[in-house]
């Protein structure tokens, strides 16, 4: 049961293809589920400071929405589309993030730290900002905003829980002492975690989260979701073949998938 449930599209600016050739794509590779999860609107950052290739504009977002209800009518019976949004956690804006989340009939919501304060730290053209810091402080700063993230009940799961790896600038060393107490947050919060392929093709070389993490959100009993991150319509079910097998290795029977913003399992 192949289900992808992270996928981008051209309205975001960095990724390429319209939203049908990403649910062609999927069906071409047997994908019975497809989230789209385009990334919210910025909004945390002034006007001036959006790079227009960071995400869609405020006014595309019903556009998006729409084009995306109408194809899962169009496709239903051959496909599960799953309409949702990659939301950007930001502490101090719960209750612009919750608004947002509420103005739309999404299926499921994906919380994900991109940014410290109006750093997008997966963003390979900040790079430059690491050699002002202390990466180890880095580190406990992110993990705090990821449980942060956790805690505000905001989201169904969170997106790449580990990508502060993403560059390589990291060694887990410098920060794995801080997993129990970010897993244990997790598993009160009742959240679920993604297991996200696109780590496969960054420096980090390995999925997110790591395999220690997914031994600890396993025995902790949380719940997964599995998703590509694909930003072109090619890369929809990238590396899942990977992902799944790690899962099953670490005792994993069943991922999830949501609708309407209910949890349910989907079988291995
Ligand atoms: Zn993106
Ligand atoms: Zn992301």
């Amino acid at each position: 049961m192949l289900v992808d449930y992270h996928t981008h599209h051209v309205r975001c600016g960095h990724a390429v293809g319209e939203l049908e050739e990403y649910v062609q794509a999927a069906l071409a590779k047997g994908v019975v589920e497809l989230g789209l999860s385009d990334h919210q609107p910025i909004l945390h950052l002034p006007p001036d400071r959006v790079a227009p290739d960071s995400a869609m504009r405020w006014d595309q977002l019903p556009d998006y929405v729409e084009e995306a209800l109408s194809l899962q009518a169009k496709y239903a019976g051959q496909i599960e589309l799953r309409v949702g949004l990659e939301a950007d956690w930001i502490e101090g804006q719960e209750e612009a993030i919750g608004r947002l989340l509420a103005a739309y009939p999404f299926d499921y919501a994906i919380g994900s730290v991109h940014f410290l304060g109006d750093w997008d730290i997966t963003n390979s053209a900040e790079l430059w900002r690491w050699a002002a810091c202390e990466p180890a402080a880095v580190c406990t700063e992110y993990f705090r905003q990821v449980r942060l993230a956790a805690q505000s009940g905001l989201f169904d799961t969170l997106g790449h829980l580990d990508v502060i790896k993403r560059f390589g600038q990291v060694s887990a060393a410098q920060y794995e002492h801080l997993f129990e107490e970010t897993v244990v947050a997790v598993r009160e919060a009742g959240v679920a975690v993604e297991v996200n392929a696109s780590g496969l093709r960054y420096p980090c070389a390995e999925q997110f989260p790591s395999r220690r993490l997914l031994e600890m959100l396993y025995s902790h009993g949380v719940p997964l979701t599995v998703g590509s991150d694909a930003h072109q319509p090619s890369a929809v079910g990238a590396g899942l073949d990977e992902v799944y097998a790690l899962l099953k290795s670490v005792g994993y029977r069943q991922v999830c998938g949501f609708r309407a913003r209910e949890r349910y399992p989907i079988a291995l």
